[in-house]
């Protein structure tokens, strides 16, 4: 059985027995028997603990595009962990069950995730389904771990974590998908109980130790305007480079949020303004004609195609477009 109630790593203790968390810029004061925001961090007597190393909802072999990361070894297939819990509380969120209420556990150790990932032919371990950094000391241990056996690390994360330990653990991380929902503040904190700076700091610090995509989940009347999706996409032009990889996603109504989905002309809408600014705009949750292939920025050439989850690497040497040879930001089988 794996350990539980492991000591977390970034807290200070206060008087009275309370303790201030130091994982994530909610910076929770917890009294003693309480929990913090994410639910996952408990105090016990004067010590912050985390209640989920260890702990598993969820243990399955995914595509790679699922997280999705559609620059990051095409077409393989990774072995995805989840927990419990989150440290935002999005109206829409789609894994609610796990994220903000406690679904069933089983034990994982690191050795035992990371022999997992052996056994199942798997290329690394992605951290997933819930918010994988509020189940940091976990993360850790096994991200080393698994770097130690060869294994590449990817977290698919909201970014709302401080910068002591993101810049701890970013060295053993290979490829990150961080969740961009909006370019204002105030969707951040309407929607999801949380603030909009500290996500784009992550991207920056990120974008310079691993490889980088970003989604943005387009919801109606929330944060679909021309201004809005403009807004955004200029940020990660100018901040993260037109390079990058952005994934729009169709909104489906899901647990507190009744807006409609997200129309097909919609979708198109947003695809045109990121395409106007960036070279990799990827469409998700819907299909759309030419929404998934890969085409070289420089000359067109189709690089990668996608149908479903059926990948196919048919237009790359290595990084390179077969046609014109142009360095792509495209990672096949290792960087
Ligand atoms: S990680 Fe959890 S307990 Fe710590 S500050 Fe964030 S929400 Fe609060
Ligand atoms: S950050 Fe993701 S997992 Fe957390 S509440 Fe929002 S949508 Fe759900």
């Amino acid at each position: 059985m794996a350990a539980e109630g492991r000591e977390a790593l970034y807290y200070e203790k206060l008087d009275d027995g309370r303790v201030r968390c130091a994982l994530c810029p909610h910076e929770c004061v917890i009294k003693p028997g309480a929990v913090g925001i994410c639910r996952q961090r408990a105090n016990q007597d004067g010590t912050l603990v985390s209640r989920i190393y260890g702990r598993v909802t969820s243990v399955a072999m995914d595509p790679i595009e699922k997280k999705p990361l559609y620059h990051f070894h095409p077409g393989e297939q990774i072995l995805s962990l989840g927990t419990n819990g989150c440290n935002f509380a999005c109206l829409h969120c789609q894994n609610w069950s796990i994220s903000q209420e406690d679904s069933h556990t089983r034990g994982l150790s690191p050795e035992e995730a990371v022999r997992t990932a052996d056994e199942s032919g798997s290329f690394g371990i992605a951290y997933t389904y819930n918010e994988p950094l509020i189940w940091y000391e976990f993360v850790l241990d096994t991200s080393k771990l698994a770097h130690q056996r060869g294994l590449k690390n990817v977290l698919v994360t909201n970014g709302f974590i401080q910068r002591a330990p993101l810049d701890r653990l970013l060295p053993f991380i290979d490829a990150l998908n961080i969740d961009l929902k909006s370019i204002r503040d105030e969707f951040y904190k309407k929607i999801c109980k949380a603030r909009l700076a500290p996500v784009l700091e992550t991207a920056k610090v990120a974008k310079n130790a691993a490889h980088l995509e970003v989604t943005n989940l387009v919801i109606p009347t929330h944060n679909d305007s021309d201004e809005d999706l403009a807004d955004l996409a200029n940020w990660i032009r100018d901040n993260l480079g037109a390079d990058t990889p952005a994934h729009l996603s169709a909104y489906f109504p899901a647990h507190r949020l009744n807006a409609p989905p997200t129309p097909a002309a919609t979708l198109e809408r947003a695809r045109d303004i990121f395409s106007a600014r960036l070279n990799y705009v990827y469409v998700g949750n819907m299909a759309l004609p030419k929404g998934s292939d890969t085409r070289c920025a420089r000359c067109g050439a189709t690089l990668i195609t996608r149908r479903g989850y059926t990948t196919e690497v048919v237009g790359l040497d290595g990084r390179k477009c077969k046609a014109c040879g142009a360095e792509l930001n495209i990672v096949v089988n290792g960087p």
